[in-house]
């Protein structure tokens, strides 16, 4: 078992395995999109298998694949499927964009995903365009209808932003009725490659469920998970749930059980970090495995207690500005 200098438990770890992406949704990256790392400063699959194996054997039991668009990298699946194998990860989950996914859906399942969270933050195409500056939303939508005919476990996140598809959450939350999905409302957070986008958060979690509970106000609150960063909900008689995620307001960090790999191969210890320690320079420049737990165990030994706390050890000088692509949101 691991655990960090709070006494939290640490059973998760969400690897980024590229920072490349297809789509430019508005709240994770400029227009114009991002400067790519260099491919040979992105962990290599051998690293990464490397990394995971021995988190796995420290405590690690909860692996979740992300981004960037996970598919966008060559091999991606029969990556997963080795990632699947490695004794210790008992759930591997997956956070996508759907747009590469299509038609996939039985491999997935063989790979043993326990559940997908899609990313999707309107049902109207046009508005799909608006947001992602590209034109899929049939294709995602194609997705989401394969994954739950497939019967995979199916989590929609959907970030909500004044003036781009509060008109959608209404209709999101109408989804579950027909479907038994999860649908996550997030808050919008700085990380989209320049830094927030209004002076205060106007869509924070507790307006998100007022709003919610206006039109719904049977609006049942659900138990939450153990370690979950959602609130959720239910509308009597549906056959899926809602979640509302506090990212930005940061209400769950005293139960969080999870770091980060960043696709350049740094360990983040919470999400407002800058990253804590660069796995990929020590591996590269030759550690041993027991330099390598010795370094995580050390990382974890002097972790923020909250998200607030991990931005301000970043100093004023380095703003969370950085994409969410870069990161794995
Ligand atoms: N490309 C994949 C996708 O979009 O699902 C995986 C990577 S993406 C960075 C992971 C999740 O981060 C997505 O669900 C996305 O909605 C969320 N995200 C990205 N930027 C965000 C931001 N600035 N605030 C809140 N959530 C964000
Ligand atoms: Fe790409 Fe995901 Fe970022 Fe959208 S949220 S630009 S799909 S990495």
């Amino acid at each position: 078992m691991l655990y960090d200098n709070h006494g939290r438990i640490i059973n998760y770890v969400r690897l980024a395995v590229t920072d490349r992406c297809n789509l430019r949704c508005f709240y994770c990256m400029p227009e114009e999109g991002i400067d790519y790392i260099p491919r040979k400063e992105l962990l290599s699959y051998e690293e990464m298998e490397r990394v995971i194996a021995l988190l796995a054997s420290m405590g690690i039991s909860k692996l979740r694949i992300t981004g960037g668009e996970p598919f966008v990298r060559k091999g991606m699946l029969e990556f997963m499927q080795r990632l699947s194998e490695i004794e210790g990860i008992e759930q591997m989950h997956l956070t996508t964009n759907g747009t590469l996914t299509a038609g996939m859906v039985p491999e997935l399942k063989r790979i043993g995903f326990k559940s997908i969270n899609l990313s999707m933050d309107t049902l109207d195409k046009e508005r799909f365009f608006q947001i992602t500056r590209r034109d899929y939303f049939d294709t995602v939508w194609q997705t989401f209808e394969e994954l739950v005919a497939g019967g995979i476990t199916t989590k929609i996140n959907a970030v909500v932003m004044e003036g781009k598809n509060i008109d959608d959450l209404i209709p999101m939350a109408e989804l579950t009725k027909k479907y038994p999905v999860n649908v996550r409302f997030i808050e919008e957070m700085p990380f989209n490659g320049e830094g927030s986008h209004y002076p205060t958060l106007e869509w924070n979690s507790r307006k998100i469920v007022s709003y919610l509970k206006e039109h719904y106000p049977k609006l049942e609150k659900i138990p939450d998970p153990k370690h979950s960063t959602s609130a959720n909900y239910k509308i009597p008689g549906y056959q899926g749930s809602i979640g509302v995620i506090a990212a930005f307001s940061r209400s769950f960090c005293g139960s969080c059980n999870r770091i980060r790999l960043t696709p350049q191969g740094m360990l983040k210890t919470c999400l407002y970090d800058n990253g804590v320690f660069n796995i990929k320079d020590f591996i590269r420049n030759g550690a041993t495995d027991e330099e390598l737990k010795g370094a995580f165990l050390s990382a974890l030994g002097n972790r923020a207690k909250d998200g607030f706390e991990a931005e301000r050890r970043r100093g004023f000088d380095r703003p969370v500005t950085e994409s969410m692509s870069t990161i794995g949101g």
